[in-house]
């Protein structure tokens, strides 16, 4: 067994462990494997391990690795901060973009779609209290945003998004995923078919979790620490 999968194996069996203690089933978590900074051959390892879902964060080292691996068939999904000018290669590319967090990137995310591709599915990045960048659009413009991108034709918008900042206890952890759950189901109950929370990275899945995310992002724990840049 390779150290990629027996990370692997061990990340699912922290899912199933959250999954149990929240009282919701295990296939309702997804495992989005972040291969950032990781070269192909990790992403060919963790693939043959069964994972099929991959995070990138930069345009063109995503763009090189998703050309690169394109015969494994994986779901690609772009979770980086996105400037307008670099949206047609992802448009293009990617299955996915977790980040959308303003109108004008998703606008042009739909019209660059390529018209033989099914509708980019997309996430609205939200800052909720405590996020560790500025990006992410104010928890007060979520609703108006998201119901702007639902409507545009080459886009389907999936769930929200959100990257709070490191905290060392579950609760301080949870807070900002809370707040973000209750977003996402009070625009479900305004009609928007949402099915996606992404939110919980390698050192608080379990806070996620406990909070209802439905797919987590998870990068060091499966590939290992990163170099700095
Ligand atoms: C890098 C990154 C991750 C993965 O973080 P780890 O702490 O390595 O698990 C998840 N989401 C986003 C948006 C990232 O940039």
């Amino acid at each position: 067994m390779t150290p990629i999968s027996a990370n692997l194996q061990a990340v699912h069996a922290r899912i199933a462990a959250a999954a149990r203690a929240a009282g919701r089933d295990e296939k309702d978590v997804s495992l989005l494997a972040v291969s950032k900074t990781w070269p192909a051959e990790c992403v060919r390892l963790a693939a043959a391990a069964g994972q099929h879902a991959f995070g990138e964060n930069y345009v063109q080292e995503g763009v090189a690795k998703v050309a690169e691996l394109e015969s494994l068939g994986l779901a690609w999904h772009f979770i980086g901060p996105l400037q307008s000018n670099k949206t047609r290669p992802v448009a293009e590319s990617f299955d996915w973009v977790h980040s959308v967090e303003r109108m004008k990137i998703a606008e042009r995310l739909s019209e660059q779609r390529p018209a033989g591709k099914s509708p980019l599915n997309v996430c609205l990045q939200v800052n909720v209290s405590g996020e560790a960048s500025k990006s992410g659009c104010a928890p007060e413009e979520a609703v108006a945003l998201a119901k702007a991108i639902a409507a545009l034709p080459n886009l389907r918008l999936r769930g929200l998004m959100c990257i709070p900042e490191p905290a060392e206890d579950v609760e301080a952890q949870r807070r900002p995923f809370r707040q973000l759950r209750e977003l996402y189901e009070q625009l479900r109950a305004e009609g928007l078919p949402l099915d996606t929370l992404s939110m919980g990275m390698s050192h608080d899945i379990e806070a996620a979790i406990a909070e209802g995310a439905t797919m987590v992002r998870v990068g060091t724990a499966i590939f290992g620490e990163r170099s700095k840049a």
